[in-house]
């Protein structure tokens, strides 16, 4: 009986799943956010107090001078409007970061600026409630809308979708 081994071992396919969970506080600012849009379907954000900045959501020290707001930030509420910068279609599914499910959506995603008392417009990516692609044009006026206040928890996906805003100026006769 020979004990040689053979040179190369087969190895055999492994499979594990580990599902782990985590809760973590959101945070002052983002957790008001997350609670504004539950309870009361509003964006709240912040214009920063020492150079105007508009930030949604909200953050404790500014992207664009560093200035803290820590002390007595300046609350705003931002939209529910929006005008939109960019956009494009998903052709493929994609990942939620949220539960890490695989989604798919008819509708654009838009880089929308979103209207506010600050000195810029708040910048969010969404959806365009159009799937009609020759419908959607950069410039064109978008409103959230919210899911049932029952059905929110938080997330950005409590509004789902912005819908296009009738052109008073474009819509004369109809
Ligand atoms: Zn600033």
């Amino acid at each position: 009986m020979s004990t040689e081994q053979p040179e190369t071992l087969p190895v055999p396919p492994t499979r594990l799943r580990t599902p782990f969970f985590m809760e973590y506080p959101l945070g002052l600012f983002n957790g008001r956010f997350s609670r504004e849009m539950r309870d009361n379907g509003r964006l709240m954000g912040m214009v920063c107090r020492h150079c105007g900045f508009s930030m949604l959501p909200p953050q404790a020290v500014c992207s664009v001078c560093h200035g803290e707001n820590f002390e007595d930030p300046q609350w705003v509420e931002m939209g529910p409007e929006a005008t939109v910068a960019g956009f494009m279609s998903f052709n493929m599914p994609f990942i939620d970061t949220n539960d890490l499910s695989v989604q798919s959506s008819a509708y654009p995603v838009g880089v929308l600026m979103v209207d506010s008392p600050g000195r810029n417009a708040g910048f969010l990516w969404h959806y365009i409630g159009e799937t009609d692609l020759s419908k959607v044009h950069n410039g064109m006026r978008v409103r959230a809308v919210f899911r049932p206040e029952a059905e929110r928890k938080g997330l950005m996906t409590d509004i789902l979708y912005w819908e296009p805003v009738r052109d008073p100026a474009t819509t004369q006769g109809d």
